[in-house]
């Protein structure tokens, strides 16, 4: 298992515009590094250069001080799994086939799966609550069950590193909490490496270890919840006045948008 990722230094612009400008941070095994940040601060674009659809101007990004610029994409899809934030799949594949899709990087052409790959595809199905649906064809699904099932497809690749575009957008809070309460288990049990981008501060500060708080391209803040999420930073950068305190029942970092008064 993969023990460190390290962002070194990365910068990246779209054309002229630098939408990414020397960021760097550690994730270690057996942690969930939440990203935050208004929209357009570069959350996407940080996570598609991680797993190398998008080439970085400047700096590197290392998997145990192994430079990943060389690696083959076999060798990247057996280490790094991808939920992008909204996958499009217009064939009739069934559940049950786009799960055993993330068993690919393990198979040569043509191969069949194996039982012990046919296994991992059932316990994925069933960890992320689609074995009901295994036989249904995706395109038949609401938004929320698809997204099920693309996390379900990122967990039989087994990653050692996952990355996570906002996978909830589009659950009900019910079943988000599920997704969370799953990753936060596989990654402290199976000792992963979860990167994830999302929009709730209040889930970033429940079941991640870290977070990275970015605005333009820039890393703001970095560290726990409670040394991130600080009414005066995140009033900076989301333009909002917010207060912070502790959650009752958990004492993590709780944050509460003030209405903006009209005087
Ligand atoms: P976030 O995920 O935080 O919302 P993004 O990484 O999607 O931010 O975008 C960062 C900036 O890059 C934004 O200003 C956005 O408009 C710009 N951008 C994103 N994708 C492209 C693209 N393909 N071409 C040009 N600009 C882009």
């Amino acid at each position: 298992m993969a023990k460190e990722l390290v962002v070194e230094n990365v910068s990246f612009s779209y054309g002229p515009r630098q939408v990414i400008d020397n960021i760097s941070f550690k994730v270690q095994a057996g942690e969930m590094l939440g990203i935050i940040g208004p929209n357009g601060s570069g959350k996407t674009t940080l996570l598609k250069i991680i797993s190398r659809l998008l080439v970085p101007d400047r700096g590197r990004i290392l998997i145990d001080g192994k430079d990943t610029a060389s690696w083959s994409p076999r060798a990247m899809a057996r280490t790094m799994a991808v939920v992008p934030q909204e996958t499009q799949i217009s064939f009739d594949f069934t559940v049950r086939d786009i799960v055993e899709m993330g068993r690919s990087p393990y198979l040569r052409r043509f191969q069949a799966m194996s039982k012990r790959d046919r296994e991992i595809v059932e316990r994925t199905m069933e960890a992320t609550n689609v074995l009901h649906l295994a036989d249904r064809p995706i395109t038949e699904l609401s938004g929320g069950e698809r997204q099920r099932v693309i996390v379900a497809r990122a967990l039989a690749q087994e990653p050692q590193i996952l990355l996570l575009d906002e996978p909830t957008a589009s659950l009900d809070i019910n079943h988000e909490v599920e997704i969370f309460q799953l990753l936060r288990h596989l990654t402290s049990r199976n000792g992963l490496i979860t990167l994830v981008v999302l929009h709730d501060l209040d889930l970033a500060a429940e079941y991640c270890d870290q977070l990275l708080l970015l605005a333009q391209g820039r890393v703001i803040a970095d560290g726990s919840a409670e040394e991130v999420l600080k009414g005066e930073t995140l009033a900076g950068v989301y333009g909002v006045d917010i207060v912070v305190y502790p959650n009752p029942v958990t004492g993590k970092p709780q944050v509460q948008v003030l209405a903006p008064s009209h005087h």
